[in-house]
Order: C-alpha cells, then structure tokens, then sequence
C-alpha cells in the first residue's frame, strides 16, 4: 500500500494539534533511537493527551497500513521504541497525569507518560511509594515499564512490575478502549493484564495503569562490602542467599564500573576494588538490624576489603548515586557501550562472570560488569567505539556469545530489558518451536494485522537455523537448576 503522508497528516493534527504532530526529517531525528543501537526514523509522530486521542490515532494509521509503535521516554534497551519499519510513532510525553491516589486502599491510576519515579514522590507524603525501581527511573515512564515488564535493584524482595499493575485501560488495533484486569486483586477470566504487561507495545497501547502502591518500610539500611575480588563478592551473594536472607536489593558493580562511577559522582567506593556489593535491607526496625548483621556475617565470610553500612538518607543516597549513575559513567571509558542483559542462576555467577571475563580477554573489548546480583541478573556492558569499522558488529558479536552462555548455564535472554530488536534472533535458544507457534498466534488474536510494533520480539529467520544448532547443543548439555 502506498501512503498518502498527504492526507495522514492533517488527519493526525486534526486528533492531536497541528503542533503535536512531527512530520519533517530534522525533528524527527529525536525519535530515531532509544537506549540500545538500533535506529530507524519514524515516518510521522503525533503526541496524543487521552486514550480518546490514541483510539483516533489507532484508526487513522489502521485505515493507511501505518505501523504504530508506542513511545515512552526512549530508555528501552533493546529497541522496542525504535521504528524499525517506519510508521507512525505515538509519544506518550504528555499523558503525565496522575489521575487518582486511593491511599486506604494504596492503588493510584496514572497515565502511562508519567515517570515513574514522580508517582513515588507524589504519594511519598501519604507514607507511600511504587516499588518497581528501574535505574532510568528518573526518566522512564510507567508506560514503558509495564510494556517491558521493568525490573530494577529492589524488585529482589518485591517482584517486577506485573507484581504491582492491578489493571489497565488500553486501545485495541480497532481502536477499542478497554480496560484489563482492574482496581481488585483477583479479576475472573484469563490474564490479559498478565499477557499484555511484558508483550513489548505489540498488542495493544496502554493509556491508563491501575498500580498498587507498597508503604514505606519503618526502617532501611544499606551496607557497602568491598571485596578485591570479583569472585568473592559473587560466591558472597550466593552465600547470603543460600543463608535465607532476601534482602530488598543486593546490586554487584566489578572494577571497571566502580572506577567510572566514582570518577563520575564520588560515591566513596574505595579505589583499587575488585568489586562492590550494595545490600539494602527494609522492614521493621528491629528485624533490620537482624538482617543486615546475618549479611555482614556471611560477608565476613568471602575476605571482604571493608564494610560500611549507612542509615542516614544522604549516605544511603550516596552510596547509592554510584550505582544510579554508573551506565551514565561509562561514557567515561568508551564512546559506546552495549548493555547486555541476560539472567543466571545464582549459584553460577562466579562461573558466568568468569567467562565474561574470558571472552574480554580474547576479543580485546573491555566489558563492565553491573549486576541486579541478588536475582543473577547480569549486564555487562560491551565498551566500543562505534565511530571505528567493524566495532558495533564486534560487540554486537560479543552480546550474543554471552546471552547464548547465559542460557547454557541454565539462564534466560532478558532480566528485564526485553526482546525488542536486540535479542529476536536468540530466541530460538529459550524456546521450542511450539512456544512459538502459540506466541505467533496470540498476536494476531489481538491485532489482525500486526499493526503494533511489528518486526519485535520474534526473529526474522535470518540466522534462525544457525541459532536452532546452538539452542540443540545447549538442550543435549543440560542446563543447570535454576535457583
Ligand atoms: C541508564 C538506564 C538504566 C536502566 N535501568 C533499568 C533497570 O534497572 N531495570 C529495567 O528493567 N530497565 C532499565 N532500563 C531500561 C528502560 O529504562 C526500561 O525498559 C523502561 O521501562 C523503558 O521505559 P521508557 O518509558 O523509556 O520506554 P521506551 O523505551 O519509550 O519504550 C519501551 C517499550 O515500551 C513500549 N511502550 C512504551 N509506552 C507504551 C505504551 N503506553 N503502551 C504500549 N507500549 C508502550 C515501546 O513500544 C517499547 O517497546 C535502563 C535504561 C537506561 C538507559
């Protein structure tokens, strides 16, 4: 079909505003990428207010055969808010709002553009917060959590964000608005919230999200263990979960990240160190004070260098700005940096780190390894300079030998990223050829002709056969017991 870009656009403007739609190639750079590699410009962009707004949208680009990819704040990590076929994207930047705060029952319902870490300063003054806790989350959106089903340093003790999405009102492909799942705990029928939440903006646009909202705990505390050695504080986060503790958070950074870090926001981490761990344990006053003793303990337990533990909010701030600003630091060591984000078994990391290591030093790229530990949910970051030929094929290389060990080891492809563009192909690794099928057919059960987000999550079939050898390799070998 060919596009009458003449027509679609004042149709858009009429929807949204003339000055929220973006039509020419200079503004629409802005929308070409988000956090990962991948880039592609949309063919138009229109910023909708309400879910009135998106359905017209919807039926304008189901009427012209536009793709529709819906857009938060572009922090994703594996290009799902990247336009890779052209199309329409919709911003959602100014459906910011929060629309209702139920303290008694601690549900709010936002609209899909707010930032997450502005729902938990607003209802922070009802002794409130939401716990999903993404390390963008000074400037993801809610939107884009629940689309990558968005983890971060506390989901440890408190799950990821479908633990914490009630319900959602969302636009079907027809440009039906709907709400799924609801303010209640429990909704009969099937799970669509749960299959919607994760499904990467490929099935419907979220324009409104029913959350649940945790209360702030009487107590936290932070403890910093230095350790020289990055196997010690893997074997330490092994030990402290094998002892039974599960604290809120338990967040790894190695040498290389601790090294930019500090240089970049002066957290305190000691120079010279191997690695660092940062526990942080919530809860009852007193029950705090239990805990963090049993995991200095067992830390005690690995030649750890030093350990400090901070009660005071601007310590803890502190020694947190470190791991809230490493991925930012890195631009310190390198130009680029490919984030890789793969989850292991814990009683494997000191295994998988190692060999991460191993593939640095045969391939020559520096990786910086940061990790959301406590649940073996690693990233290293590939460092590269994407100005030199044949850099970002190298790293891109590189990602995938560690995504394919982190499945043999008995892992999976994503903690918490998602599949988007950077991982489709590595599917085949995780899943047989019948989980496929049924996610393939899924799709179409909610938009006949794919119009959201297409060429995501599913692979092109470009290396598929290649990939289907290794995923055989792996199955003979037997992947370990996840834990
Ligand atoms: C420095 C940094 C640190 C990060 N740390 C973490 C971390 O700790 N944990 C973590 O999980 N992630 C992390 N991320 C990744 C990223 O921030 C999350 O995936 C986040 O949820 C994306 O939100 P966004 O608003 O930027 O979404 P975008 O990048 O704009 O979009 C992401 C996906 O969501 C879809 N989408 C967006 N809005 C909607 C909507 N309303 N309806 C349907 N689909 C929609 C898009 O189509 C796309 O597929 C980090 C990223 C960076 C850059």
């Amino acid at each position: 079909m060919t596009l009458d870009m003449n027509s679609i656009i004042p149709q858009l403007q009429a929807v949204v505003g003339a000055e929220y739609v973006i039509h020419k190639p200079e503004d629409l750079i802005v929308f070409e990428y988000d956090g990962s590699v991948d880039r592609a410009l949309p063919t138009v962009v229109a910023l909708p207010d309400s879910a009135e707004q998106v359905s017209e949208c919807v039926k304008i680009a189901e009427r012209s055969g536009l793709p529709i990819v819906a857009r938060g704040a572009g922090t994703g990590l594996s290009g799902g808010a990247v336009a890779e076929h052209g199309g329409l994207v919709l911003a959602m930047t100014r459906m910011t709002r929060i629309l209702e705060v139920d303290v008694e029952n601690r549900v709010a319902i936002v609209e899909p553009g707010v930032v997450n870490l502005h729902l938990s300063e607003q209802v922070s003054k009802h002794g409130l917060y939401f716990a999903p806790d993404p390390s963008s989350q000074r400037a993801c959106t809610i939107g884009g959590n629940v689309a990558e089903n968005s983890g971060g340093p506390h989901c440890l003790a408190y799950g990821v964000t479908t633990n914490h999405v009630l319900g959602l009102e969302v636009v079907y492909a027809d440009g039906g608005i709907e709400w799924v799942g609801g303010i209640h705990r429990e909704s009969p029928g099937f799970d669509l919230r749960g299959i919607i939440i994760g499904s990467e903006g490929t099935l419907a646009i979220v324009t409104k999200i029913a959350v649940r909202l945790l209360r702030q705990p009487e107590a936290v505390k932070t403890l910093l263990a230095v350790f020289s050695e990055l196997d010690d504080a893997s074997a330490a986060v092994s030990g402290i979960i094998g002892a039974g503790i599960v604290p809120a958070a338990i967040e790894m950074m190695d040498e290389l990240c601790i090294s930019a870090a500090e240089a970049a926001v002066h957290a305190g981490y000691p120079e010279g160190a191997g690695a660092v761990l940062l526990v942080e344990v919530d809860g009852l006053a007193e029950a705090v004070e239990e805990e963090v003793a049993a995991v200095e303990e067992v830390c005690n337990l690995y030649d750890p260098l030093e350990i400090r533990t901070a009660t005071d909010p601007v310590e803890r701030e502190k020694l947190w700005s470190g791991r809230k600003g490493v991925l930012g630091a890195l631009g310190r060591l390198a130009p680029n940096y490919l984030l890789v984000d793969g989850t292991v078994p814990r009683t494997r990391l000191v295994e998988t780190l190692s060999r991460i290591k191993g593939i640095s030093e045969r391939t020559g790229y520096p990786i910086a390894n940061l990790l959301h530990a406590g649940d073996g949910n690693l990233h290293p970051s590939v460092l590269f300079d994407e100005r030199k030929p044949g850099d970002t094929e190298a790293a891109l290389k590189i990602g995938g030998e560690i995504l394919e060990l982190c499945v043999e080891v008995g892992g999976v492809l994503s903690g918490e990223h998602g599949i988007g563009l950077e991982k489709q192909e590595y599917m085949p690794l995780m899943f047989t050829d019948a989980d496929m099928d049924v996610m393939a057919r899924l799709r179409p059960s909610f938009s006949t002709n794919n119009i959201f987000n297409p060429g995501k999550i599913f692979p092109t079939g470009a290396s598929c056969s290649d990939i289907r050898q290794m995923a055989a390799a792996i199955q003979r070998a037997g992947p370990g017991a996840y834990v």
